[in-house]
Order: structure tokens, then sequence, then C-alpha cells
């Protein structure tokens, strides 16, 4: 059984026990229900069954201490519906004489703002200085989601879609929990208050209910959309503008964006980590972008002017001195990445002396004279000179 179906059990009315119900008092509530629904007692009772398997599964779990834990603790986070300070009032009995219609009081909301509207309309019905914890402003929490864009679309920058899904009121329920059709029922051990005084050492101690976590009410039938929490995950479409320039793993901040806010708090923000695909050409060097470029050792040794690919296309032409080295980087201005204050990086070009693999007959030949026309120039002679050194201190 997986946990998320905990959230819509409740295993402690399934053996008829307190919250705080002892083991001992568990194992009895389940030796009497288990007898009485025992498949063997009562053949072709399909009533008898499931209910044999409802108490053998709250068995399972409750008579477990460390899984009740997290029982206990899956049922009180999903319990949804936030009723600040309760909703005060009689109780079901009506005692003062609240009306209990809970549909007209969601008609009245008007939707809410972002997932607190039923603690909201709430408060404000029922006028009962709510609990300050709960009825303070909150900033709604920040989301977190990511794109991948293609190396020029990064230079560039853009505005781009992004389909968030985050979490609003269910609109099966209202948010209130309950199946269509039936109403959440106020919590008989707070009376709806949320909270019941627990009496130790003489002195009276307020603490959450544990029959409704505090809500104030409880669901006996589950909003099958939602399993009771009066949540459900929605989707909206956020424009996010990304910046040129961006760089790969930076986090780009969209505020405002985020989970919308409780009681008027501000929403939270939007983070879009931004994932840059590579380049085959191209590489960043911080503002600065990276090219290397291949040139015959004709060029390099008497120089020449050469075109070089920009980034987005188009060509920008490079003077190579005579006698450029290999690995010798040239810096082009302004070709590379725009900045913050719209300046611009610039592209450096890294020379990559090419060495034929093939040659033809004429540059055979041609290099061949080439090689006859060098011979005083012996390019290793420093090197032996130098390796004779001892290279110590002197
Ligand atoms: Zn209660
Ligand atoms: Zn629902």
């Amino acid at each position: 059984m997986s946990q998320k179906d905990w959230i819509d059990k409740d295993f402690y009315k399934a053996l008829g026990v307190q919250k705080d119900a002892s083991q001992a008092e568990i194992k009895k509530a389940f030796r009497t229900l288990a007898k009485k629904h025992h498949p063997d007692s009562n053949e072709n009772d399909p009533k008898s069954e499931a209910k044999f398997k409802d108490v053998s599964e709250a068995y399972d779990v409750l008579s477990d201490e460390k899984t009740r834990k997290e029982y206990d603790e899956i049922r009180s986070y999903g319990g949804g519906i936030r009723m600040p300070g309760g909703f005060g009032g009689g109780g079901s009995t009506g005692g003062q004489g609240v009306p209990f219609d809970l549909s007209d009081l969601l008609n009245r909301s008007g939707g809410g703002g972002g997932g607190g509207g039923f603690g909201d309309v709430f408060g404000s019905i029922f006028n009962r200085g709510p609990s300050p914890s709960a009825r303070r402003a909150r900033r709604g929490a920040d989301i977190e989601s990511s794109v991948t864009l293609s190396f020029d679309e990064a230079l560039q920058g853009l505005t781009l879609p992004l389909r968030l899904t985050s979490d609003a009121v269910c609109g099966l329920c209202q948010g209130t929990g309950a199946k269509n059709g039936t109403t959440p029922r106020v919590c008989p051990t707070c009376q709806g208050v949320g909270q019941v005084n627990r009496n130790q050492g003489g002195f009276s101690i307020p603490e959450t209910c544990r029959e409704c976590h505090g809500r104030g009410l409880v669901v006996d039938d589950p909003c099958p959309q939602c399993h009771g929490s009066g949540h459900a995950p929605s989707t909206r479409t956020v424009q996010a503008r990304i910046p040129a320039g961006v760089r790969n793993g930076q986090k780009i901040r969209l505020r405002g964006k985020g989970v919308a806010g409780e009681n008027g708090g501000e929403a939270g923000d939007l983070l879009v980590v931004v994932n840059v695909s590579a380049h085959p050409v191209f590489g960043r060097d911080g503002d600065n972008l990276t090219v290397t470029l291949p040139v015959t050792f004709a060029e390099a040794a008497l120089g020449a002017d050469i075109n070089v690919p920009v980034p987005g296309g188009g060509t920008v032409k490079l003077r190579l001195a005579e006698g450029t080295q290999n690995g010798r980087q040239l810096r082009v201005r302004g070709k590379g990445v725009r900045r913050k204050d719209g300046t611009m990086g610039d592209l450096l070009v890294t020379v990559d002396v090419a060495v034929p693999q093939k040659l033809s007959a004429t540059q055979r030949e041609a290099l061949s004279a080439y090689s006859a026309a060098s011979q005083d120039h012996d390019p290793r002679a420093e090197l032996f000179a130098r390796a004779k050194e001892d290279g110590g201190t002197s």
C-alpha cells in the first residue's frame, strides 16, 4: 500500500479507537472487529469482507509505532484546509445559532487568493479573531524551473513561455476536501475550535486538536480529486524573460512569478535554471567567445587577411600578421557576449596551423624547394644548445 492512500483513510475510525489509543486498545479493537468480520464466519458477504480488509489494513499500520507515527504525520500534512482559530460557534449542534451552510460561504469567497481561501472565508465570516500566527501575511514559496537554450539563444536572450504546475485550491470541492454533495462536519473533539485543552499538573495547556489537526472540521467522504486535502495542482503559463548573454547553469530570478502569497503576502519568485547547449564551433570564456581558426603554413608565415565566422551567422575579417605562430590568440573586439551594461565582450581567435596530410606533386615539389632553401636554418639549434646546460643554479 502506498502512503499516498493514507491521506484519505482514517485508520483510527476503522478500528473505532481514539487518536491517542494505546497499543493494548488498538489490539483489542482489532481482535473484536476482525472476529466479527472474518470471512470464515461471513461467507458471501462483500460488505464484511471489505470491512475485514479495512480493519486489517488499519491494524497493520497502527500496530507498528514507527509506521503509526509516519501515518499521523502524513495525515496532518495532508490535511489541506487551514482553519485558523477554528470557526467557532457552537459546533455541530449549532449552539450559538450560527448557520452552517458551507456552499453558501464558499460562493462568497470569490475564489480566494492562492490556496488559503477557505481559512480566509471562515476567518472573516465568523469574525472570530483568528490566531495571529495563522493569519499573518505569508510570502508565497519560490518555484524552481529549468530551460535549455541553444548557444545562439543564450547569446541573444529571449522570452519563453514556461508551463508551471503549482498548488491551488481544488476545483472539484472548492477546497473543502469533502466529496461533492457532502460537507465537512464540525470536529466533535474540539467543537470546531481546532484546539483542545490538555490538563497537565493542574494546568490547562491548549494544544492542536488531534482529531482534526487544527482544522476544526473533519471530512468523512473525501473529495475524489484531492483525496481530502483541498489542494490540487494547477497549471499556468508564465512568460520568462531570459536576458542576453546568460551562462550555462545560471539562475534567473523572476520576481513575483512564484506561488501566490497568503493573507496579502507577496508572491514568491520563479527561479529559472538555464542550461545552454554547447556549440560545435564557439565556446564561452566569461564575456568572451572563443573559436579555433585553422590556417595554412603559408598564411601564417606570409600573413593574410582571413574571414572568421561569428555567432549568429556572418563573418569578420581578421588580419594575420607575417610570421604568426601556431596557438597565437587574436582578439576581435566587440564580437563576444553582450554584458549587462550593453557593452560587448570579444571574440578570441586561436590560430591553428594545419599541416596537410596529403600533398599533390606540385605541392610536394614546392615544399621540397622551400626545404632546400631553408638549409641554413636549423629550428632545433637552440634546443640542443640549451639541452647541454645544467639548468642548475647559475
Ligand atoms: Zn478538532
Ligand atoms: Zn477536492
